[in-house]
Protein backbone atom coordinates (compact mmCIF):
# COMPACT_ATOMS: atom_id res chain seq x y z
CA UNK A 1 0.00 0.00 0.00
CA UNK A 2 1.23 3.59 -0.79
CA UNK A 3 2.78 5.38 2.44
CA UNK A 4 0.20 8.15 1.59
CA UNK A 5 -3.30 8.01 -0.28
CA UNK A 6 -5.57 10.94 -0.34
CA UNK A 7 -8.89 10.42 -1.81
CA UNK A 8 -11.42 13.28 -3.03
CA UNK A 9 -10.09 15.79 -0.53
CA UNK A 10 -12.07 19.15 -1.28
CA UNK A 11 -11.55 21.71 0.89
CA UNK A 12 -13.78 24.93 1.26
CA UNK A 13 -12.62 28.18 3.21
CA UNK A 14 -15.08 30.27 4.64
CA UNK A 15 -13.92 34.30 3.31
CA UNK A 16 -15.41 36.47 4.49
CA UNK A 17 -16.85 37.80 1.47
CA UNK A 18 -17.12 34.59 -0.10
CA UNK A 19 -16.22 30.84 -0.36
CA UNK A 20 -13.05 29.52 -1.60
CA UNK A 21 -12.67 26.29 -2.94
CA UNK A 22 -9.19 25.78 -2.39
CA UNK A 23 -9.45 22.33 -3.46
CA UNK A 24 -11.95 20.70 -5.61
CA UNK A 25 -11.47 16.76 -5.87
CA UNK A 26 -7.58 16.07 -5.33
CA UNK A 27 -6.61 12.42 -5.47
CA UNK A 28 -3.04 11.15 -5.53
CA UNK A 29 -0.76 8.29 -4.09
CA UNK A 30 3.08 8.71 -3.14
CA UNK A 31 4.72 5.50 -2.35
CA UNK A 32 7.46 5.65 0.90
CA UNK A 33 10.83 6.99 -0.34
CA UNK A 34 9.43 9.52 -3.44
CA UNK A 35 10.62 12.88 -3.66
CA UNK A 36 7.69 14.63 -5.42
CA UNK A 37 7.15 18.41 -6.61
CA UNK A 38 3.95 20.45 -6.35
CA UNK A 39 3.77 23.21 -9.05
CA UNK A 40 1.29 25.51 -10.19
CA UNK A 41 -0.21 29.31 -10.22
CA UNK A 42 -0.25 31.07 -7.21
CA UNK A 43 -3.96 30.07 -5.66
CA UNK A 44 -3.97 27.20 -7.37
CA UNK A 45 -4.70 24.94 -4.24
CA UNK A 46 -0.53 23.88 -3.38
CA UNK A 47 0.29 24.90 0.66
CA UNK A 48 -3.60 23.78 1.08
CA UNK A 49 -2.86 20.25 -0.45
CA UNK A 50 0.09 20.04 1.92
CA UNK A 51 -1.25 20.99 5.14
CA UNK A 52 -4.08 18.96 4.74
CA UNK A 53 -1.44 16.18 4.03
CA UNK A 54 0.39 17.05 7.10
CA UNK A 55 -2.69 17.21 9.43
CA UNK A 56 -2.83 20.77 9.71
CA UNK A 57 -5.82 21.31 7.86
CA UNK A 58 -9.43 19.21 8.23
CA UNK A 59 -10.59 18.69 4.37
CA UNK A 60 -14.19 19.49 3.60
CA UNK A 61 -14.67 16.10 2.49
CA UNK A 62 -12.33 13.28 1.56
CA UNK A 63 -9.62 11.40 3.21
CA UNK A 64 -6.00 11.15 3.89
CA UNK A 65 -4.25 7.66 4.40
CA UNK A 66 -1.19 8.12 6.15
CA UNK A 67 0.81 4.51 6.61
CA UNK A 68 -2.56 2.78 6.85
CA UNK A 69 -4.07 5.60 9.29
CA UNK A 70 -6.66 7.73 8.10
CA UNK A 71 -5.78 11.13 9.61
CA UNK A 72 -8.83 13.13 10.23
CA UNK A 73 -10.49 9.79 11.43
CA UNK A 74 -8.40 10.41 14.75
CA UNK A 75 -9.35 12.45 17.43
CA UNK A 76 -7.44 16.08 17.61
CA UNK A 77 -5.17 15.01 20.21
CA UNK A 78 -4.08 11.92 18.22
CA UNK A 79 -3.76 13.06 15.70
CA UNK A 80 -1.44 15.62 17.10
CA UNK A 81 0.37 12.62 17.94
CA UNK A 82 0.49 11.34 14.65
CA UNK A 83 2.08 14.88 13.35
CA UNK A 84 4.76 14.87 15.60
CA UNK A 85 5.76 11.31 14.75
CA UNK A 86 5.57 11.25 10.94
CA UNK A 87 5.82 14.74 9.64
CA UNK A 88 8.55 17.32 9.50
CA UNK A 89 7.49 21.13 8.11
CA UNK A 90 9.48 23.39 6.38
CA UNK A 91 7.76 26.74 5.77
CA UNK A 92 8.77 29.29 3.87
CA UNK A 93 8.67 31.33 7.22
CA UNK A 94 11.46 29.91 9.52
CA UNK A 95 9.90 30.67 12.99
CA UNK A 96 12.70 30.37 15.38
CA UNK A 97 12.06 31.47 18.59
CA UNK A 98 13.88 34.77 18.92
CA UNK A 99 15.24 34.26 22.42
CA UNK A 100 16.35 30.73 22.36
CA UNK A 101 19.90 29.60 21.46
CA UNK A 102 19.94 27.61 18.00
CA UNK A 103 20.25 24.27 19.62
CA UNK A 104 17.64 25.37 22.08
CA UNK A 105 15.45 26.29 18.67
CA UNK A 106 15.87 22.07 17.59
CA UNK A 107 15.07 20.78 21.04
CA UNK A 108 11.66 22.44 20.77
CA UNK A 109 9.88 19.60 18.98
CA UNK A 110 11.74 17.18 22.10
CA UNK A 111 9.80 18.66 24.71
CA UNK A 112 7.23 16.21 24.59
CA UNK A 113 9.98 13.60 24.33
CA UNK A 114 11.01 11.45 27.62
CA UNK A 115 14.65 11.13 26.73
CA UNK A 116 16.73 13.21 28.88
CA UNK A 117 17.41 16.53 28.17
CA UNK A 118 20.96 15.49 27.93
CA UNK A 119 19.84 13.00 25.23
CA UNK A 120 17.65 15.72 23.91
CA UNK A 121 20.88 17.88 23.50
CA UNK A 122 22.75 15.16 21.49
CA UNK A 123 19.95 14.52 19.27
CA UNK A 124 20.00 18.31 18.53
CA UNK A 125 23.73 18.70 18.42
CA UNK A 126 23.50 15.83 15.60
CA UNK A 127 21.03 17.12 13.43
CA UNK A 128 22.90 20.02 13.55
CA UNK A 129 25.60 18.99 12.41
CA UNK A 130 24.42 17.37 9.32
CA UNK A 131 23.12 20.53 8.51
CA UNK A 132 26.41 22.09 9.20
CA UNK A 133 25.32 24.38 12.09
CA UNK A 134 27.21 22.33 14.64
CA UNK A 135 29.34 25.28 14.90
CA UNK A 136 27.03 27.64 15.88
CA UNK A 137 24.55 26.07 18.42
CA UNK A 138 24.66 28.75 21.16
CA UNK A 139 23.99 31.87 18.96
CA UNK A 140 20.55 33.52 18.20
CA UNK A 141 18.62 33.20 15.51
CA UNK A 142 18.86 37.01 14.99
CA UNK A 143 23.15 36.42 14.62
CA UNK A 144 22.62 33.79 11.70
CA UNK A 145 21.86 34.85 7.85
CA UNK A 146 18.43 34.13 6.43
CA UNK A 147 19.89 30.53 5.06
CA UNK A 148 21.41 29.63 8.12
CA UNK A 149 18.14 30.46 9.80
CA UNK A 150 16.56 28.11 7.07
CA UNK A 151 18.74 25.30 7.50
CA UNK A 152 17.85 25.66 11.43
CA UNK A 153 14.60 25.27 10.79
CA UNK A 154 15.17 22.02 8.91
CA UNK A 155 16.95 20.95 11.57
CA UNK A 156 13.81 21.80 13.99
CA UNK A 157 11.67 20.27 10.97
CA UNK A 158 14.46 16.44 11.33
CA UNK A 159 15.18 16.17 14.72
CA UNK A 160 12.43 13.92 15.52
CA UNK A 161 13.42 11.55 12.57
CA UNK A 162 9.99 11.64 10.90
CA UNK A 163 9.76 9.87 7.57
CA UNK A 164 7.78 12.28 5.83
CA UNK A 165 9.24 16.00 5.31
CA UNK A 166 6.40 18.48 3.64
CA UNK A 167 8.25 21.71 2.62
CA UNK A 168 6.91 24.37 1.36
CA UNK A 169 8.98 27.03 -0.72
CA UNK A 170 12.37 25.40 1.03
CA UNK A 171 14.12 28.09 -0.76
CA UNK A 172 11.66 31.21 -1.14
CA UNK A 173 13.54 33.99 0.55
CA UNK A 174 17.45 32.47 0.01
CA UNK A 175 19.80 33.51 -2.50
CA UNK A 176 21.01 30.76 -5.26
CA UNK A 177 23.87 28.98 -3.62
CA UNK A 178 22.00 29.47 -0.51
CA UNK A 179 18.46 27.24 -1.75
CA UNK A 180 21.11 25.15 -3.93
CA UNK A 181 22.32 23.99 -0.25
CA UNK A 182 19.07 23.73 0.85
CA UNK A 183 18.32 21.68 -1.75
CA UNK A 184 21.28 19.56 -1.51
CA UNK A 185 20.15 18.54 1.80
CA UNK A 186 16.64 17.66 0.91
CA UNK A 187 17.84 15.46 -1.88
CA UNK A 188 20.45 13.75 0.97
CA UNK A 189 17.16 13.41 3.40
CA UNK A 190 15.51 11.41 0.31
CA UNK A 191 18.45 9.07 -0.39
CA UNK A 192 18.53 8.42 3.20
CA UNK A 193 15.09 7.48 3.07
CA UNK A 194 12.67 10.10 3.74
CA UNK A 195 9.85 10.71 1.80
CA UNK A 196 9.27 14.70 0.51
CA UNK A 197 6.54 16.68 -0.69
CA UNK A 198 7.95 20.24 -1.91
CA UNK A 199 5.63 23.11 -2.93
CA UNK A 200 7.74 25.47 -5.29
CA UNK A 201 7.44 27.49 -8.08
CA UNK A 202 11.47 27.37 -8.80
CA UNK A 203 12.16 25.22 -11.87
CA UNK A 204 15.10 24.62 -10.39
CA UNK A 205 14.12 23.18 -7.11
CA UNK A 206 11.71 20.83 -9.70
CA UNK A 207 14.77 19.22 -11.21
CA UNK A 208 15.53 17.65 -7.91
CA UNK A 209 12.52 15.74 -7.44
CA UNK A 210 11.75 12.63 -9.22
CA UNK A 211 7.53 13.66 -9.86
CA UNK A 212 6.35 16.25 -10.44
CA UNK A 213 2.11 16.87 -9.91
CA UNK A 214 0.60 20.09 -11.49
CA UNK A 215 -2.34 21.71 -9.75
CA UNK A 216 -4.62 24.23 -11.34
CA UNK A 217 -7.74 25.70 -9.66
CA UNK A 218 -7.54 23.09 -6.94
CA UNK A 219 -7.14 19.82 -9.09
CA UNK A 220 -4.49 17.63 -10.04
CA UNK A 221 -3.87 18.10 -13.92
CA UNK A 222 -2.08 19.29 -16.92
P1 LIG B 1 -1.15 28.11 -3.47
O1 LIG B 1 -0.32 27.49 -2.41
O2 LIG B 1 -1.19 27.34 -4.76
O3 LIG B 1 -0.79 29.55 -3.72
P2 LIG B 1 -3.29 28.10 -1.50
O4 LIG B 1 -3.56 26.71 -1.10
O5 LIG B 1 -2.47 28.96 -0.60
O6 LIG B 1 -2.69 28.11 -2.99
O7 LIG B 1 -4.68 28.85 -1.72
C1 LIG B 1 -5.73 28.31 -2.53
C2 LIG B 1 -6.94 29.26 -2.43
O8 LIG B 1 -7.46 29.22 -1.11
C3 LIG B 1 -6.61 30.71 -2.72
O9 LIG B 1 -7.71 31.29 -3.39
C4 LIG B 1 -6.44 31.30 -1.34
O10 LIG B 1 -6.74 32.67 -1.35
C5 LIG B 1 -7.45 30.53 -0.53
N1 LIG B 1 -7.06 30.37 0.88
C6 LIG B 1 -5.95 29.77 1.35
N2 LIG B 1 -5.92 29.77 2.71
C7 LIG B 1 -7.09 30.39 3.09
C8 LIG B 1 -7.67 30.70 4.36
N3 LIG B 1 -7.07 30.36 5.51
N4 LIG B 1 -8.87 31.34 4.37
C9 LIG B 1 -9.49 31.67 3.22
N5 LIG B 1 -9.00 31.41 1.99
C10 LIG B 1 -7.82 30.78 1.93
Amino acid sequence: MSLIIAEDLQKEYNGSAERVAALRGVSLEIEQGEFVAVIGPSGSGKSTLLSVIGALNHPTRGRVVVDGIDIYALPAERRADFRREYIGFVFQSFQLVPYLTVVENVMVPLAVSDASSAQKKAMAMSILESVGLGNKSNRLPDELSGGEQERVAIARALVNHPPIILADEPTGNLDSATGEGIMALLLALNEAGHTIIMVTHNQENVRYARRTIRMRDGRVGA
